[in-house]
């Protein structure tokens, strides 16, 4: 029988990463995947596919991402929610570039609510806007595994082979260059930086140096997440 409104309560630790595009939201949140047996959700990786796939979302999708502007909330939300409910989701996840708006924060919080479980912690990755165009158009990926790389910051060993998988085809995204960043960058300071107030206010929120060099983040991130996945 199911009990009516009766919710079990899930042991489910689930973060979001907030932070600027090129604040390392990606490469963290991959770092800490792989600590903490935690499940990374990128909406940006998430359109990027059904872009590929050319399903009716991902036709929507594909110019406003290319213009470096936001996605509609409907959108997003549609394919969070199908993502949120597989099955490997249900350790927890790590929300990489969702929420971004309010009305996304809000539907995240109606979906955790509706998992019995909730989010633990809102990490603020927090960066100088002038550094990250140099980040941005520096960065590229394996296609073979997704292990994000930088020209500067995050060289291969060996040149042009991936480190994690040994694959040697690297991509560069699309969205990745000079005029878009500042696009990103404007979408991120109007509609999403509101939401660091709005986790603050909800007593979860973490800030945290993102200038640092990719390990001292990364230190900095594992001491908050072990806090908080206890
Ligand atoms: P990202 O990979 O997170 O940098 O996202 C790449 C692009 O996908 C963004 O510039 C947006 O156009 C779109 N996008 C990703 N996540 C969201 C979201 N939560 N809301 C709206 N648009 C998004």
């Amino acid at each position: 029988m199911i009990m009516d409104g009766a919710k079990t309560p899930s042991t489910a630790a689930n973060l979001v990463l907030l932070g600027p595009p090129g604040a390392g939201k990606g490469t963290q949140a991959r770092m800490l995947e792989d600590a903490f047996g935690l499940v990374q959700l990128s909406t940006g990786d998430l359109l990027r596919a059904a872009v590929t796939a050319g399903t009716e979302a991902g036709l929507q999708a594909k110019a406003v991402m290319e213009a470096g502007d936001l996605v509609s909330d409907e959108i997003v939300i549609a394919i969070l929610r199908d993502r949120l409910a597989e099955p490997d989701c249900a350790n927890g996840v790590i929300l990489d570039g969702f929420p971004r708006t309010t009305v996304q924060a809000e539907a995240l919080d109606g979906l955790m609510a509706d998992l019995g479980a909730g989010i633990r912690a809102a990490i603020s990755l927090e960066v100088d806007d002038a550094a990250m165009v140099t980040r941005i158009s520096g960065r590229f990926t394996c296609a073979g595994c997704g292990e994000g790389y930088h020209d500067t910051f995050k060289a291969p060993a060996v040149e042009g082979v991936c480190d994690k998988c040994g694959g040697t085809e690297m991509t560069r995204r699309a969205d990745d260059n000079a005029e878009t960043v500042e696009s990103r960058l404007r979408a991120y300071h109007a509609q999403t930086a509101p939401l660091i107030d709005y986790y603050d206010a909800r007593g979860v929120l973490a800030r945290v140096d993102a200038m640092a060099e990719i390990d001292a983040v990364a230190q900095e991130l594992n001491k908050i997440v072990r806090q908080a996945v206890v």
